[in-house]
């Protein structure tokens, strides 16, 4: 079994030359100091260390080794990519293979440093992670053992900031931090402007979690309370319309901060009786409890298509294979995991979440000459996830037959429903890295743009077009070389002449989708996910603080967990950017 060599017969990855350079700069472990792995290895390394886990449920060497050959060939194929952490640090020294973590902080000098002890440890390892700083005692409340006052969650925001800057030098990759306060915190209108100026709190996401009466308040115009978190007390009161206005504004100027609806979040907690949930992972797709963390893995649907009859058509017993086949790997992943701190790994043991999500949406909806912004999309769209939370529920009722249910089991709510291994199941990440490494479309966002021009570093300009694009250019024989740089240069075919005005449709982008149609395609997914969903909701920078607010009042009434919104040109620095000419 030790036999490092075996995977030599196995498929080779087809990655494109964009996803090696990604794999080499993180990913592939180093042997000495000019060879890394290949990706063959990488995923060679992953996969035997993650079936090594079977183990201990008395599986022989040679079950053990067909399972490495499955879960390689998923890999490899790019059909399914566990969260980076685990390609990172599987069978390496760090062995810390979850994304997301939320760490508790209490209303102490030790509770607060606590926390940012066990972050920086965490983000050492590639986690994200999320805290709800509502337990902290608003500013300028007392301290009784010093006789001083409270400086507030914000303040304590800087200094997890701080510490997270420092550990990002030297760790895998960058921490990422959310930041989220109760809108009935005595603090919450700092909270609100905490990112105005950016700097102190860049390497944090912020959300505001509200709550039902909060959202009923702001819709029949009255105020609400705040609470002191010391007390418990009623510490006053504003006018609900006020404080969403508020939000709404900054959301309009720079996107933050965003919404989390704390209420469903509740109610959809699997384990009430083991603690509330009252923070996620960074980018928001990852409800947990207090300590918790999840491992997530998913799916790339671009390659879930197959020709039949002359049609392109979603190959569902592939991607109910894939999907059960993920959900025993993500499974696995649990018993291998090291975990930063004792306390994580008996919460993480107890419920054994994990977070199987998609990523290539938009481009199986192209390769369905489906338009991303249409009835037949948002259907696909819960049909798919409904499908992949069947097939994964069925195999987490296979392992808990084999190996027991998760040990909280008792008293969640599955309690004399359904027998299941894991406490939830679904996720929708961002995928940003690993739908890089897969070539795909990042999660179930659409096309960020058709094609662009990159700079090389020699000054060159390069033009990358959307190779599904350019299959249909030549396929639909409207290709130019002409019509490809006039394409990069825009960034989209949104009224080009040359193309086939359904071809514009299939080819939509994100700054032209409505913010509707971007809250449509989260809520179809959120319908039948467990956990939640990552989503940008983009607006034109022509959008007014309005159209923002309805965009919220939508996400809520469609039933999504959060909503993060980006106003296109509203940040100074913007990561991406379609075409080279606006
Ligand atoms: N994450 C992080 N730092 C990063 C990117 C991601 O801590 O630079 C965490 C964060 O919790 C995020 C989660 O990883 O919500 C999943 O992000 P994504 O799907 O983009 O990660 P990938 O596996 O593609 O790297």
């Amino acid at each position: 079994r030790n036999n490092t060599e075996v995977w030599k017969k196995w498929p080779k990855a087809n990655l494109s030359p964009n996803a090696r350079v990604v794999l080499e700069r993180r990913y592939l472990k180093q042997e000495n100091d000019q060879k890394c792995e290949t990706p063959e290895v990488m995923f060679y390394r992953v996969a035997s260390v993650i079936a090594g886990a079977e183990e201990k449920y008395g599986k022989n060497p040679q079950e053990i080794e067909d399972l490495t050959k499955e879960f390689y060939t998923v890999m490899a194929n790019l059909e399914f990519m566990p969260n980076s952490p685990t390609l990172m640090n599987a069978g390496r020294d760090l062995g810390q293979l979850s994304a997301c973590f939320v760490l508790p902080v209490g209303d102490s000098m030790e509770d607060i440093f606590d926390a940012l002890k066990h972050a920086a440890i965490i983000h050492k390892s590639g986690g994200g992670t999320g805290f709800n700083f509502s337990r902290l005692r608003q500013k300028n409340s007392m301290v009784r053992s010093t006789g001083g006052v409270a400086s507030g969650p914000v303040s304590f925001m800087k200094v997890f900031n701080a510490a997270t800057e420092a550990v990002k030098q030297g760790g895998t990759r960058r921490g990422a931090n959310m930041g989220i306060l109760r809108i009935d915190h005595p603090d919450i209108l700092e909270f609100i402007s905490c990112k105005e100026d950016n700097r102190d709190i860049n390497n944090f996401n912020v959300s505001v979690a509200v709550t039902e009466s909060f959202m009923k308040a702001v819709e029949n115009d009255t105020e609400y309370d705040l609470i002191d978190p010391h007390s418990g007390k009623s510490a006053g009161k504003l006018p609900a319309k006020q404080v969403f206005a508020k939000i709404v504004d900054h959301a309009w100027r720079n996107g933050e901060p965003g919404m989390i609806f704390i209420d469903r979040m509740n109610r959809d907690n699997p384990t009430p009786h083991i603690g509330v949930i009252e923070a996620t992972n960074p980018c928001g797709e990852q409800p947990l409890l207090p300590n918790e963390a999840c491992n997530l893995g998913s799916i790339n649907l671009k390659l879930m298509a197959a020709e039949k009859d002359g049609k392109t058509v979603i190959d569902w017993e592939r991607l109910g294979y894939v999907t059960r086949l993920a959900t025993r790997f993500l499974d696995d992943v649990i018993d291998i995991n090291q975990y930063p701190l004792p306390v994580i790994e008996e919460m993480v043991k107890g419920n054994r979440k994990i977070g199987l999500g998609v990523m290539g949406f938009a481009d199986l909806m192209i390769l369905l000459q489906t338009s991303y912004i249409s009835e037949e999309s948002t259907a696909f769209a819960e049909k798919i996830m409904e499908f992949i939370r069947t097939e994964s529920r069925i195999e987490s009722q296979r392992l808990a037959k084999e190996r027991g249910t998760f040990p909280n089991y008792q008293g969640s709510i599955y309690d004399g429903k359904i027998e299941l291994r894991n406490a939830t199941l679904t996720t929708v990440a961002p995928t940003g890295t690993i739908s890089m490494i897969c070539g795909a479309s990042s999660g179930v966002e659409p096309l960020f743009a058709v094609a662009y021009t990159k700079t090389v570093m020699d000054g060159t300009a390069l033009i990358e077009v959307n190779p599904l694009f350019e299959d249909y250019a030549h396929k639909y024989g409207f290709y130019s070389k002409e019509l490809m740089s006039k394409i990069a240069e825009r960034g989209n075919v949104f009224g080009l002449p040359e193309v086939p005005e359904w071809v514009q449709k299939v080819f939509v982008t994100a700054q032209e989708i409505s913010p509707e149609w971007h809250i449509r395609i989260q809520a179809a997914f959120q319908k039948y996910t467990d956990n939640a969903v990552s989503k940008t909701i983009n607006f034109a920078n022509t959008a007014t603080c309005e159209d923002v607010a309805e965009a919220f009042r939508l996400a809520f009434e469609l039933g999504c967990k959060g909503i993060t919104v980006y106003r296109d040109g509203s940040r100074e620095q913007q990561v991406l950017s379609a075409g080279t000419k606006e």
